[in-house]
């Protein structure tokens, strides 16, 4: 028997159900399609182009230490996949779950002609703790809300623990493009400095640092997590997001590290993995979460078309305000941002400048290397006030107040802005003396009450 194995966001060798089960049946085929003509699906951003082809990379490896080679390919995925049974001879097709629309589409499509050619297909749970559709409410309804959610997670049945990695693979060797040509890596200039310095993509580095974490920045988490400054929280973000390290790896290990003095630590770590599972669900419910308001008042809802140099201020981090500007230079440097910091830049584009959410996902999307397509758009609502379980929209991130709550000795504002190194008052420039540091965006105490008013309206309608 010969099975072929499509990896996607699931670029790992263990806790990898199609690939053990394939192993198990005897010769194997590993390939990863680059699909650029399926309809629907959305291009990578920069970021997660550069992580790709690292990840690519580091799972090439692994795969030629099990002994076969990784084999890659661009084209339309129905295409492609017929392409490489007929040239393999493969007798089945095995995959791992995605959950989108575009992608659940595509895979329906494949499996029906692949099953009528008489290949057999198999699809297993992989990437999720809880399959979407089977947590709903009593009257069968998907949770609009986390809380409920996660405690339907939480008295289902316990996800299953990992498996381990096939000891060995064999299978015919199939000629491969190669990822070095896809163009994922930027040429001039070279942005990916930063990100180089701050990440190594692929699992073997995705699972010492969660071996890592709970050996020690575990303990403390629930408190260090809101501290930017601090490395207090796993970073295995973009690890998770191309599916390096599983769910159920997390889940298991962190369960099983539970330990009296920690037990507040894992419980929240668990719940910050179970708002992974409610954006999926989320997603998987509403598959144009990334593109349209979730509650549909909002598309009255009147944003202002900010002019370029006003985008680019927030982009670039030149906002006037501290914590923003820390915040977006961070991002377009390492490819990343703190959760806090997250939110604090989201609520002043979408509440102090008043521009559409969705032009925030989009730069998230490509600036971030976990740009992920349910956690950032759901997350991106969130703080909106458009999205299921919102924010309420009277909540608005004060930058102030929440620097001097928690950076209050400024280490993270110094850090990232060099301006204000030397100021007197890091959290406030301008009441001193910051020389080079931009003037202020935004009035906040008017901004606010513009946004509390237009937020007020949209309530009334
Ligand atoms: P930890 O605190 O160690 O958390 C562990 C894991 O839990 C994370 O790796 C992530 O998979 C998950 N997680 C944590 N917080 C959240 C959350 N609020 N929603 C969903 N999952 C969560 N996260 C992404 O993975 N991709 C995104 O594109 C993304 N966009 C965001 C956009 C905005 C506006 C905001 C406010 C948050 C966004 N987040 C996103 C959520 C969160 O900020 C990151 O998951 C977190 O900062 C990653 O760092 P970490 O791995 O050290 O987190």
């Amino acid at each position: 028997a010969l099975t072929m194995v499509w990896l996607r966001d699931d670029l790992r060798v263990a806790d990898n159900p199609a690939l053990l089960a394939a192993a198990e049946r005897g010769d194997v085929v590993v390939c990863y399609l680059l699909d650029e003509e399926s309809e629907g699906l959305r291009p990578l951003g920069g970021a997660s182009r550069w992580w790709l082809h690292h990840s690519l990379s580091s799972l090439g490896d692994s795969l030629e230490a099990l002994g076969i080679p990784l084999v890659l390919r661009a084209g339309r995925s129905e295409d492609v996949i017929e392409q490489l049974v007929q040239e393999s001879g493969a007798d089945a097709v095995f995959w791992n779950r995605r959950y989108g629309y575009a992608e659940r589409t595509i895979d329906a499509g494949i499996k029906a002609s692949l099953t009528e050619a008489g290949v057999e297909v198999h699809s297993f749970q992989a990437n999720l703790l809880h399959e979407p559709w089977t947590i709903v409410t009593g009257s069968g309804q998907p949770y609009r809300v986390f809380t409920p959610f996660w405690n339907a997670c939480r008295s289902a049945s316990e996800p299953r623990p990992p498996l381990p990695a096939p000891h060995i693979l064999g299978g015919p060797q199939l000629t491969s493009e190669s990822f070095k040509e896809w163009g994922f890596l930027p040429t001039k200039p070279d942005w990916a400095g930063g990100l180089r310095e701050a990440w190594t993509p692929g699992e073997p580095t995705g699972q010492r640092l969660l071996a890592e974490f709970l050996d020690g920045t575990i303990s403390g988490y629930a408190d260090a997590r809101e501290l930017p400054n601090v490395e207090g929280t796993s970073r295995l973000s973009p690890h998770l997001r191309f599916g390096e390290v599983s769910p159920f790896q997390v889940w298991h290990s962190a369960e099983h590290s539970r330990n009296p003095a920690i037990s507040r630590d894992v419980t929240v770590f668990g719940n910050e993995i179970g708002w992974r599972e409610f954006c999926w669900q989320l997603q998987y419910h509403n598959p144009n979460l990334a593109t349209e308001n979730y509650r549909p008042q909002f598309n009255a809802f009147p944003w202002h078309e900010p002019a370029p140099e006003e985008l680019d201020a927030w982009r670039y981090g030149r906002t006037g305000y501290p914590l923003i500007d820390a915040g977006m230079r961070q991002l377009w440097h390492t490819g990343w941002m703190h959760n806090r910091v997250r939110m604090a830049v989201a609520s002043f584009l979408v509440k102090n400048m008043m521009v559409d959410w969705r032009i925030g996902e989009q730069w998230f999307w490509d600036t971030l290397v976990d740009a992920d397509p349910a956690n950032n758009a759901a997350n991106w609502q969130w703080v909106a006030g458009s999205g299921a379980d919102a924010a309420p929209y009277f909540r608005i991130f004060n930058p102030v107040t929440q620097s001097k709550k928690f950076d209050a000795d400024g280490g993270y504002l110094r850090r990232w802005v060099p301006e204000l190194r030397a100021a007197e008052n890091v959290h406030e420039p301008w009441k001193g003396d910051a020389d080079g540091y931009p003037a202020r965006l935004v009035d906040l105490k008017e901004s606010r009450a513009q946004a509390l008013t237009a937020y007020r309206e949209l309530r009334s309608r």
